[in-house]
């Protein structure tokens, strides 16, 4: 029998990637992720479309929520196999999913409903990973009692965000390849994704199918147009809203860049967001990055309060990242109502999020059941991403040495899916698709 492969998540969309792979004799997830915002996600979230105590193994392509934030619910409904996954994705779990947790309960409390999991779901379901290398091909099942081997497979570095992987899958009926989600070539602290040149099955991510970001170095300017037109000129403070893990690292290595090469004044440099800490901890220990001397890792509420009185040469560097929760809104309190005062948006800011309604130009905003003027300066830098942009990933596909059989374009709003799949036809001349979310097919 033909393996069979359903797309149960980021497909058509770019949350709760999950791909189940049915070999006639073992099943398995590639991924188990979240789905977040829309109106659908919640119920998403709560059915699994499969038993969760028939899956073998995961595999797992990075830490990010919308591709493991499911596997505590997972382990709670009765998956108790192997969760392959690099070593840096491990340790960014074991802070990522009992803080993903932590979130579900207060939510739930809020509403009166059950959580999706615990924080003792998301401990338990730590003792079930398993480290993978890359480059190092392994069999999942081996040492798995009853199960016969035959799938084979190999992580390569992805490049997206610390210890993300591309998956290379060999089953009987030929090699599986899954991007992952791709990272931008030319960024610091991740490599360039890994240079792929042969698949039968190619499953390929699309967030930016339909769009390039701006260049690096354009970036960077208008980074240090802010941070000098801030600091040096009206002497304000500059809050940057941030996500925890990855964004938050590159921020602090572009700042120490242009201090180092003197395009921007000396400023203390504070890191207000615990996770932010732990993820930078894990990153200094996996990869290399810039003097972190004259940054401040603020870890209790009384150090956090502390920064409210400092009222200029600032840069406040905290989470979450669209500004919905954490410590932020304290910072956006005190500075958004100052004309000195910057907000430097460095990440997407979904619709309804009240990073999007700064961006948007509100004039004043609810902040703690109070109205808040914005009248700091707001600046909007979109050149950072995490994801290949459309050049990047049609770069990455232009690696492949021959067309694989079959190509499926999954992990991108139904546009930019749509246009990256019309590229690849029309460019490449590849057969490839854009599966719904649900649809199975056979490989
Ligand atoms: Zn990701």
């Amino acid at each position: 029998m033909a393996t069979r492969l359903s797309f149960l998540g980021a497909a058509g969309e770019v949350t709760g990637s999950c791909y189940l792979f049915d070999t006639g004799s073992v099943k398995f997830l590639v991924d188990c992720g979240m789905f977040q915002g829309g109106r659908d996600a919640q119920r998403k979230n709560r059915r699994f479309a499969f038993d969760p105590r028939q899956i073998a193994f995961v595999l797992l392509s990075h830490a990010h929520i919308d591709h493991s934030g499911l596997l505590p619910r997972l382990a709670a409904q009765g998956f108790t196999g192997p969760v392959y996954a690099t070593a840096a994705t491990g340790e960014l779990l074991a802070v990522m999913l009992p803080d993903s947790a932590h979130l579900q309960e207060k939510e739930a409390e809020h509403e009166g409903t059950t959580p999706l999991y615990s924080v003792a779901d998301a401990q338990a379901c730590l003792s079930l990973l398993r480290q993978a290398e890359y480059g190092v091909a392994f069999r999942p099942l081996e040492g798995v009692p009853g199960a016969h081997g035959g799938v084979r497979c190999v992580f390569r570095d992805a490049g997206h965000i610390l210890g993300s992987a591309i998956i290379e899958l060999f089953l009987s009926d030929g090699k599986i390849v899954f991007s992952g989600d791709l990272g931008q070539p030319g960024r610091p602290i991740v490599e360039d994704p890994t240079p792929i040149e042969e698949a039968d099955v190619l499953l390929v991510e699309s967030t930016y199918g339909d769009r390039n970001h701006k260049s690096l170095v354009q970036t960077l300017d208008e980074l240090a147009f802010a941070l000098n037109d801030t600091l040096a000129s009206r002497r304000g403070n500059v809050v940057i809203p941030s996500f925890a893990v990855g964004r938050t690292q590159e921020i602090l290595y572009y700042i120490a860049e242009l201090r180092r090469q003197g395009r921007i004044p000396a400023a203390e440099v504070y890191v207000d967001s615990p996770m932010a800490a732990a993820a930078t901890r894990i990153t200094l220990r996996h990869a290399k990055l810039p003097d972190l001397e004259r940054v401040r890792f603020t870890e209790s509420l009384e150090e956090s309060m502390r920064i409210n009185s400092v009222r200029a040469g600032a840069i406040i560097i905290s989470a979450s990242g669209m500004c919905e929760g954490g410590r932020i809104r304290h910072h956006l309190r005190y500075n958004l109502p100052r004309p000195e005062c910057a907000v430097v948006f460095v990440g997407f800011q979904a619709a309804g999020t009240l990073g999007r309604r700064i961006v948007d130009g509100a004039k004043s905003v609810r902040l703690f059941r109070e109205i808040c003027p914005v009248r700091a300066k707001i600046f909007t830098i979109n050149g950072l991403s995490a994801h290949a942009d459309r050049d990047a990933l049609l770069g990455w596909l232009g690696n492949f040495r021959r067309p694989p059989r079959q190509t499926w374009v999954v992990h991108g709003e139904p546009l930019a899916a749509q246009s990256l799949k019309d590229e690849i036809v029309q460019r490449l001349h590849w057969r490839a698709g854009v599966p719904d979310g649900g649809d199975c097919v056979a490989l």
